[in-house]
């Protein structure tokens, strides 16, 4: 295969690892801007052939790490299997899986399948027969096949164990044996852990060779005086929780840091649909533009900007009085480099955190690096809501009604005496006007914020997912249970770019009669389900428009409840009228 090195600038210094140019592309596609840490140091080894030995906490972008390089490596003309990558549950093979899949998305002749307990497998088998160049798979389902098809791994060339250490947690090291057995011994085999117990230093010992060892360490960190805060949020839920978080935070400028372009533009078009002043900064957007952004946001026309860690480098503004890290960093340093942006000149500053489940650990390593606490915080409910909008107001009518020189006061009796009113009716007619599309009542300050349930569900799949991933009777049983552990924060991008019909799993499909000819376009759709509907751009599937409707792929899970809430929608001056779609 040939390795041209080209320099694409769209993805940042992703051009000078030496990845294929395809990769390259996809790389560009989702939306990445710049490799993490465990990506910079990984990606060169794997790309030279060296077996290695990763070390770094969940979250920090070990996926790309080695589909990277390893699908840059690949002969895609050759169908056979080439690389096989072991995850512990069947939920984490999916994820790497749709990773795999979304980082071909240029190379059409590479195809991924997923091993996993649960499911038949026939349709499994044949996809290898097929010649799916990778395989991801959970080892007990992987065995079972072995035990039918020996020969199965005999042209494997690419072996990843992915979170190693949660494997042997979950009891697979004599299939890792039997695995391992099973393959070609002059393969490339890399390993990837959050931590590196005793036996996993002997499997690495045993079947990898000369592995170079790459461990993402973080030094001390000194932490300017920043207030901090964290909220665990399901990341399906994160707008629904900016939201909220920004009704009680008393900021002036904000700066809101995400790990994507898209997710730059998502939430700024959620944030400016509730009529927020805010920009979206990333490495698309040209220079000119982005000083227009970054003196705005000086001057204070803007009070909000959702920026990559990219785009943000170098911005400086003093206004700025809060950082909000809606998407976790990749480490302590790049945590405390961003919080650095608030708190200037002696002011105070504030920094919030969202943290979905599975980023636990990161937190407590940002926590101990920096040495200080990450205090937690609930999601404000809609009495505080109420309560900070009615402060608002109250601080926002305070110099007015004091005001003896009032120029309305003719006014007032003009209206009083035109409208034929008491001076108590005409307030609150003014009353009803000012606070419009806000709600002043505590049901209907419920009635707008969707049900937060995250927590406790999480929980509840992360059991879940750990359970279903360990043996059950029989001994291959994982993921027997429907658990939904981690699937929110699969946000790979690759569900989108998945073969044109095939629904997303999880998703179904729904129609309203609005389409282009009622001047309706992706981007309102998809602003206004964000917004009413408390969903993540995640939570949201492939949405298409057509001249007289359009259909949009909705979350199973809680469907009625969503359309419920979007019941008395309006897109572009229209009932939007969505309902569930079946096509037959
Ligand atoms: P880990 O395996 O270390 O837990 P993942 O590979 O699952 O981490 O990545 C965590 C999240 O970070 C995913 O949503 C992924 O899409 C995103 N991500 C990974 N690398 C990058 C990058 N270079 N730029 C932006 N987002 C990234
Ligand atoms: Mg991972």
């Amino acid at each position: 295969m040939t390795q041209e090195i080209e320099t694409t600038p769209e993805v940042g210094n992703f051009s000078t690892l030496g990845l294929h140019p395809s990769v390259l592309a996809a790389i560009t596609a989702v939306g990445y801007e710049e490799p993490s840490p465990i990506q910079t140091q990984s990606i060169p080894l794997i790309m030279a052939g060296h077996d290695m030995i990763g070390q770094a906490q969940t979250g920090t972008g070990k996926t790309a790490a080695f589909a990277l390089p390893i699908l840059s490596r690949i002969d895609a003309n050759r169908r056979e299997a080439q690389v096989l990558v072991l995850a512990p549950t069947r939920e984490l093979a999916l994820q790497v899986a749709t990773a795999f899949e979304s980082f071909a998305a240029q190379m059409p002749s590479v195809n991924v399948v997923a091993i996993y307990g649960g499911a038949p497998m026939g349709p499994q088998l044949k996809a290898i027969r097929n010649g799916a160049q990778v395989i991801v798979a959970t080892p007990g389902r992987l065995v079972d096949h072995l035990s039918r098809n020996g020969g199965l791994l005999s042209t494997i060339k690419f072996l990843v164990l992915d979170e190693a250490d949660e494997m042997l947690k979950l009891g697979f090291m004599d299939d890792l044996e039997v695995i391992f057995n099973a393959m070609p011994d002059d393969r490339q085999t890399v390993l990837f852990s959050a931590t590196l117990p005793a036996s996993i230093r002997g499997i690495a010992e045993k079947h990898l060779r000369q592995p170079q060892q790459v461990k993402i360490a973080s030094k001390t960190q000194t932490v300017a005086r920043i207030d901090q805060a964290h909220l665990m949020v399901h990341a399906d839920q994160k707008v629904n929780a900016i939201l909220r978080l920004l009704e009680v935070e008393d900021f002036d400028a904000m700066i809101g840091f995400v790990r994507t372009k898209q997710a730059t533009l998502d939430i700024a078009a959620a944030l400016e649909a509730k009529g927020y002043k805010v920009a979206a900064l990333n490495g698309d957007i040209a220079q000119n533009q982005r000083e227009r952004v970054i003196d705005s946001l000086k001057d204070g026309r803007l009070n909000i900007v959702i920026a990559t860690d990219v785009a943000a480098r170098g911005l400086d503004v003093p206004r700025i009085t809060h950082v909000f890290n809606i998407d976790m960093p990749y480490d302590p340093e790049s945590y405390v480099h961003r919080i650095g942006r608030t708190g200037r000149a002696g002011r105070d500053g504030r920094a919030l955190l969202l943290v979905t489940p599975r980023e636990r650990r990161m937190l407590q390593v940002i926590e101990r690096v920096t040495g200080q606490k990450v205090a937690e915080i609930l999601l404000p409910d809609a009495k505080v809501i109420l309560q900070a909008r009615i402060r608002r107001l109250t601080q926002d009518l305070t110099p007015r009604v004091k005001d003896k020189e009032n120029q309305n006061i003719e006014l007032l009796t003009h209206l009083t005496t035109e409208l034929n009113c008491s001076v108590e009716e005409l307030a609150l007619g003014l009353l009803a006007k000012t606070t419009e599309g806000q709600a002043f009542t505590l049901a209907g300050v419920e009635r707008e914020q969707p049900v937060m349930t995250a927590r406790s569900r999480d929980d509840r799949a992360q059991r879940g997912s750990r359970d279903g991933g360990g043996r059950s009777e029989g001994g291959r049983g994982e993921g027997r249970s429907e658990s939904r552990g981690d699937r929110g924060d699969r946000g790979e991008g690759g569900r989108e770019r998945r073969a044109p019909l095939a629904l997303s799993e999880g998703k179904v499909r729904c129609r309203t009669a609005l389409g282009v000819r009622d001047g309706v376009a992706a981007r309102n759709l998809l602003g206004a389900i964000l917004n009413e509907g408390g969903l993540s751009r995640e939570a949201i599937g492939r949405i298409q428009i057509r001249e007289s409707f359009s259909l949009v792929e909705l979350p199973e899970e809680g469907l009625e409840s969503l359309l419920g809430k979007l019941k008395d929608t309006r897109v572009a001056g229209k009932a939007l009228k969505l309902r569930r779609y079946r096509e037959d």
